[in-house]
């Protein structure tokens, strides 16, 4: 039996950058804050908990916090005025939003310095995305289906710029864009899907098509891990979604020839590679 990790598999460059960022600073001895887990991965966070690093869960921890250390903006990104408050509360804060995050900052920033509707192909209750609304100053709609599309009508014949969270399908983007191009609000289209998810899904598409069980690593929080487990279960019946080695009840048949693992862009490498030893070793 054959165990085949895929070419893109784990932490990506905006979470490595983002986790790298904190233990520079933890090693400078001062208190250290992330507005929300710096990853969505229980495992990465209880170990950041234990070198002293804090977790602010929200805009009321933030009061209550004792305004003295260092607050690190994750991935993710937050709210313009999120970052004020950070800033007005005394803390020192360090952005590690991805630049790809901050890049889809700009372009609605400027979208409504333009007079631009904004409308983000997403899922509206993800941080990137709330993080992403906070940026636009105009009017903004937060659509995640085709059928939304369909129904979306911009306000007073605005025009309108449409963009997409780092993480949405790029299947379903398409299809928007089209809806969108019928309908004549084509002004600015800019998919800011990134290359991390794209790679991620094409090479867990290929090899869940060829594989007999596919193994998905990812926390279930973790919007791009369930995208990929949604990938996989339509090219492999039998794929699994597990966020740590403990989950993994497999029991193999001896017909399986080729299992394929694959992980979200917020699972670290160790676990990734606990999982293939532990598939390599038992089966
Ligand atoms: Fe950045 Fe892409 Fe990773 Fe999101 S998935 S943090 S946009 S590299």
């Amino acid at each position: 039996m054959e165990v085949k990790l895929a070419e893109y598999a784990g932490f990506c460059f905006g979470v490595k950058r983002a986790i790298d960022t904190v233990h520079a600073q933890i090693d400078t001895g001062k208190k250290i804050y992330t507005y929300g887990p710096i990853v969505h991965n229980e495992e990465v966070v209880r170990e950041l908990e234990q070198k002293g690093v804090q977790v602010i869960e929200g805009e009321e921890d933030l009061a209550a916090c004792d305004g003295t250390g260092t607050i690190i903006i994750r991935a993710h990104g937050v709210p313009k005025a999120t970052q004020e408050a950070m800033e007005q509360r005394g803390l020192e804060c360090i952005d590690a939003t991805c630049p790809f995050v901050k890049r889809i900052h700009k372009i609605v920033a400027q979208a409504g310095e333009d007079g631009m509707e904004v409308v983000i192909a997403g899922n509206a209750g993800h941080p990137e995305v709330e993080g992403i609304k906070g940026w636009c100053s105009g009017p903004v709609t937060v659509i995640e289906t085709e059928e939304e599309a369909q129904n979306f009508i911009a306000r007073d014949g605005q025009k309108v710029c449409l963009v997409s969270q780092t993480t949405f399908n790029y299947n379903k983007f398409q299809s928007i864009v089209e809806i969108f191009q019928k309908k004549g609000y084509n002004d600015n289209v800019v998919n800011t899907i990134c290359n991390a998810t794209e790679e991620r899904q094409h090479s867990a598409r290929v090899l869940a098509a060829e594989a007999d069980v596919m193994i998905v690593i990812g926390s279930k929080n973790s919007s791009n891990s369930r995208k990929l487990y949604e990938i996989c279960s339509a090219e492999c019946a039998r794929t699994y979604f597990i966020q740590t080695l403990d989950d993994l009840r497999l029991e193999l048949p001896k017909a399986v020839r080729l299992v394929g693992i694959t992980a979200g862009a917020s699972t670290p490498n160790n676990l990734i590679e606990e999982v293939q030893n532990y598939v390599r070793i038992n089966f």
